[in-house]
């Protein structure tokens, strides 16, 4: 899609508002399932917490992918955008045994990372099949707050646990149908992807009755030039080759899963944002947008840097803007950064939108949340009303004082 059809549907629907490209998010599907092409049993399952609304869910449906949820109410949401409980995989950290169980009987595919809950349900249901989530102890890159692999890390089993797993299983007698890794969005080359896959089929020589090899996901995507991509074509190329040999001489069919969030959504997003003001003070200058990180705290939350583009003003001269939200709480979406010319009323663009972003969204400073348009076939599609004050009271009880 063009910046001009931006600019439409932002004074069709104004601002602030989320855009996602419906053509971008089936490239990247496309582009992933090819790249493993000669994998003979392949699952996508899409991580619904990346952008959970209901119509790029039944997009992605559409797509005959499968989703990867995190709690009870993704795996609700997915079933309401028409998955089947087959099609979905319950990835939860930290929550009850009750919600476990809860989607166990429904029919979707569980997935356990710690001991205590694998004997507690392996006792209980020794013949419902269970994916164990290890930790290969990979460290993925140098955040932390994406990086789930390393020692410290609260998610998944440690691999020197696995003679404990065994016991368990031998103790209850339960089904491990899968093995599960998923080290974080921050892997930097394909080298350590490829490192942590050895480790998971190291592990999978333990276990006699898998169907399945879930690699998790952590694939980057470019937010700025210059940024490391995950070549996807080089990796399919490489984990197909060895996933291959490895089912062979395992000597029984196994399927390869991902569990892709970002490198799905994250650049079919655009968000867009008004300049209310334009504020020069001794060092730099200021443009604050209607919007802050009630709407999109990566910036804030991961340093993360979406590129920002002054579509009302492409042609303009280059000057250098600190971008501002307009939360009472410093809310910089970027410093020092060049833009072309920026005057109060203008557009701004943010890239990368897609992922992590409205789903991270909070009604922080009483705010109402950006209404969202799915972008398919040449037409925006509204697929989200912005909030009004009726949803800010919605549950809240006044009591008589
Ligand atoms: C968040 C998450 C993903 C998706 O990660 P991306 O970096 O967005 O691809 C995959 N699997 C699990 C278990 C997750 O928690």
């Amino acid at each position: 899609m063009q910046s001009s059809d931006l600019m439409q549907l932002s004074a069709t629907f104004g601002c602030p508002l989320y855009v996602y490209d419906a053509n971008k998010i089936e490239f990247q599907y496309n582009r992933l399932t090819a790249a493993f092409a000669k994998v003979e049993r392949l699952r996508i399952n899409y991580a619904v917490k990346a952008l959970s609304s209901i119509s790029v869910l039944k997009l992605i449906h559409s797509f005959g992918a499968n989703i990867d949820t995190v709690s009870i109410q993704e795996v609700l949401l997915g079933l309401q955008a028409g998955f089947k409980p087959e099609q979905i995989i319950f990835t939860p950290n930290g929550v009850s045994f009750e919600e476990i169980e809860e989607v166990a009987t429904m029919g979707v595919q569980i997935n356990i990372d710690n001991l205590s809950i694998l004997e507690h349900f392996g006792t209980k249901y020794p013949n419902v099949p269970v994916c164990i989530r290890i930790n290969p102890h990979v460290m993925a890159g140098g955040n932390e707050n994406i990086s789930v692999g390393h020692i410290d890390s609260k998610f998944g089993i440690s691999i020197y646990q696995i003679p404990h797993v065994l016991r368990i299983i031998e103790n209850t007698k339960m089904h491990i149908n899968g093995i599960h890794m998923h080290t974080g969005s921050d892997i930097l080359d394909i080298e350590v992807f490829l490192y942590a896959a050895e480790i998971l089929f190291e592990t999978a020589k333990h276990f006699s009755t898998l169907d399945f090899l879930d690699f998790g996901s952590g694939f980057k995507v470019p937010y700025k030039k210059g940024d490391i991509e995950t070549n996807i074509e080089e990796l399919g190329r490489k984990l197909t080759k060895r996933f291959n040999q490895f089912e062979k001489e395992y000597g029984r069919p196994l399927t390869l899963a991902f569990e892709p969030g970002k490198f799905l959504v994250s650049e079919s997003g655009n968000f867009l944002a008004k300049v209310n003001v334009v504020k020069q003070t001794t060092s730099t200058v200021f443009a604050g947008v209607d919007t802050g990180f009630n709407h999109l705290i990566r910036p804030m939350l991961y340093g993360a840097q979406h590129q920002i583009e002054n579509i009302s003003n492409l042609k303009g001269k280059e000057r250098f803007y600190t971008v501002v939200g307009y939360i009472c709480e410093t809310d910089t979406f970027a410093t020092n950064r060049r833009i072309h010319e920026i005057k109060e009323g203008d557009v701004l663009c943010f890239k990368n939108a897609g992922a992590y972003c409205f789903s991270m969204a909070s009604n922080y400073n009483s705010r109402l949340k950006p209404a969202e348009v799915l972008w398919k076939d040449g037409k925006g599609h509204l697929i989200r009303k912005r909030e009004t004050i009726t949803d800010l009271l919605a549950n809240q009880i006044e009591i008589e004082i």
